[in-house]
Parts: C-alpha cells; structure tokens; sequence
C-alpha cells in the first residue's frame, strides 16, 4: 500500500526578492529552503507518515538513538533547471538503492524506493522556485537522510526512525572555477576498514575523516585522499569522492569497489561515459607507489575526483607529510574537461541522454 503524502504549505516562506539574491551566487549549504519532508517509521508499523512541512528545527529528545550512536545515513541528489524551466534530477533510483543499502549497514529501515523519489517530486511541489536558473553550474542540492528517533539509552538498532529531505541551492563546490584542487593524502588516519562501514553514506565516516581534513587545510588542500586502512598501501578515495587516473595510453583506471568505498553514482555514470567513447576502464588496485611513479615518469597523464557535489573536478598535486606529488601548476587534464562537459550537459538537459538517467521532478 502506498502512502498518502500529507503537504503543510510554510506561511512565511522567504521573501521572492530574497530568494531571487540568494539564488544570484548560492553558497554551498548555506541556505535551505522553505519545505522539508519528514516520513516517520515505527518498529512494527512500517513508515506510518509522510509530510512536507516548512523547513525549521527538529524537536528531540535528547536520549535520541542518532545523538548517542549514530545512526545516521545520508545521500546528496541535485535538481537540474532545463531551459524550458523543468526540473529533473539524475538517477534517483540509484541513490534511493543506495539510502537502502546504507540502511541495511547502518541497521535503519529501509525507505522505499518510490517513497524517495515521491519525496524529491513532492517537495518540488512546493520549493519549485528553488532551482537556480542553469548558468554557472548552480542547483539544488537535495540532502536526504534517515536518523535514528527513539528515546532509549540501550544499544540497539533504533525502534523510531525518521527519513527527512532539505534542500540548499548551490553553485560550484569549489570555489575559483574548474583549477585543479590539490589533494592531502592521510597517512596517520583511515576512514573505513574492512567489514566495516566505508561502503555506507553514513556521518560517522565523515567524522573520522575531519581530522586529516583539517591537517590537508592546513597545507592547503581542499579534499583528502585516504588509503587502505590495513596497510595504507592502496588509493581508496577522496572524504567524499571517488578518484580516476587518465594514462599517457589513453585507458584510465579508478580503485575497484573492494568494500571499504563508496559506490559513487557520479563514478558509475563516468565509467559509461569513458566506455562510450570506446576508451578501456580499468576497476583495479593501485597502489600510491603506482600512482607516485606513474604521476612523475609523465604515465598518469590527468588525475580527476568525481562525486554529485563537485561533479568532476581535476587533480593537480597531491601532498603528504612527506612529499610532493604533481605539479602547483597543473592544468585540467582534457579528458577530465570533456567529461565534465558531457556530464553537466547531460544534466542540464543539452547533451542527448543516452542512458536514461534524467528524471522529470516538475
Ligand atoms: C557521496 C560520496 C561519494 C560520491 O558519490 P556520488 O554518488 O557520486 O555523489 C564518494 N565518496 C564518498 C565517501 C561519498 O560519501
């Protein structure tokens, strides 16, 4: 039986004028808008609700299961304004697979996947006129995300849980246009072992790669690339993205998914593309000491991370508390370029959508 979504209009949504200069230069997060939907699930009941309300704080006990141990997932989705004013958004299905597999990990219930993709629809509804026109990369940045709701101190997966979606217009995540970022690679701190969380979008990975982001600040660095936690041997991936090299051949290869990274929806669509284009994808190891060598022999010819926030974003050095990887003044590699166009172009509804991978919200 499907669920009858209930919608609660905010009586002091933010002023036009107000929106329209938000959405002139959006900051990352900054700004939410004026909805949120809330689903409630209770242990023997199934989810029991689904709403959007006007966005504001959530009221909660504080014995909440999610402050105390952290049952938390999350996913990041964005909405495309075309330029016939549409609103769509990429491959929602595998982000709503994804929010259950994440659920299964993290011991939640699973939101159904027509529950997740009515939840992007049902909040465009209202926050339609929160999807920046398509110039200069700007969108909405849907946050949904399930948290653990009971008020019980006892250590067990959670007998109340909510799935909420936010939204934030957002324009690039970096800022300074498409230069290649520079990578801090984390040799005193890991953020997945094996069996346990790393192929989760859960909060708790995010918290355990903060403290190498911050050391990465520090040298300037904008992401953290982490390694295999049992060795520190093998390149996994970047605190929110995934990592491909381009070779001086013209094949690339990308870390294979061994269980400890994220199956980054933005790295399965990039993979299609490269194998369009009839260009061979290697899903391997790579060891740093590959990717060292390949990078200063002139092997490794372009380095990019991809991910929903930042889409591709090109690598130009790569730094450790030992040593400097790459070069300060790298341009973005072609390939990374092309792709990038490709992707964002089929995003914004310019670039012929091969794959289906466009869904209409409103
Ligand atoms: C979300 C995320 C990615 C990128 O996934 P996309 O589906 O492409 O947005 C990569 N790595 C980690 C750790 C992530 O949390």
């Amino acid at each position: 039986m499907s669920i009858e979504w209930k919608i609660t209009r905010n009586q002091k949504p933010m002023p036009a004028a107000d929106r329209e200069a938000v959405l002139e230069a959006p900051v990352f997060g900054a700004v939410r808008t004026d909805h949120q939907v809330v689903c409630v699930w209770e242990q023997g009941k199934g989810w029991t609700s689904a709403e959007v309300i006007p966005y504001g704080p959530i009221l909660m006990d504080p014995a909440a299961a999610v402050l105390h141990y952290g049952q938390e997932i999350f996913e990041g989705i964005k909405g495309y304004r075309h330029a016939d004013g549409s609103i769509w958004t990429f491959r929602p299905f595998e982000n709503a697979k994804r929010l259950q597999r994440s659920a299964k990990r993290m011991a939640l219930p699973e939101v159904p996947v027509e529950m997740f993709v009515e939840s992007l629809v049902k909040l465009m509804e209202v926050d339609g006129d929160w999807v920046p026109a398509p110039v200069n990369e700007k969108t909405l940045y849907f946050r949904p995300f399930e948290i653990a709701a009971e008020d019980f101190l006892g250590v067990r997966p959670a007998h109340r849980a909510e799935y909420r979606v936010i939204a934030s217009p957002v324009g690039p995540y970096f800022t300074g246009g498409i230069k290649p970022v520079k990578i801090w690679i984390a040799l005193d701190s890991a953020r997945a072992g094996r069996h346990g969380t790393g192929e989760a979008k859960t909060g708790g990975n995010y918290a355990a790669s903060l403290q190498a982001q911050t050391e990465g600040y520090e040298q300037g660095c904008s992401q953290v690339m982490f390694l295999d936690a049992e060795t520190a041997t093998y390149i996994e991936e970047l605190g929110g993205m995934n990592l491909f090299f381009v070779f001086k051949d013209g094949h690339v290869a990308t870390p294979s998914l061994d269980g400890t990274i994220l199956h980054g929806i933005t790295r399965d669509s990039v993979i299609q593309l490269i194998k369009d284009r009839g260009i061979e994808v290697q899903e391997r190891k790579i060891t740093l000491d590959e990717m060292r060598d390949g990078i200063n022999s002139g092997e490794i010819v372009e380095a990019f991370a991809c991910g929903t926030a930042a889409v591709i974003t090109p690598v130009g050095q790569f730094l450790s508390k030992n040593e400097t990887i790459g070069s300060a003044d790298a341009e973005p590699g072609q390939l990374t370029v092309s792709l990038r166009e490709e992707l964002t172009g089929i995003q914004y509804g310019t670039v012929e959508d091969r794959h289906n991978w466009l869904y209409k919200l409103a």
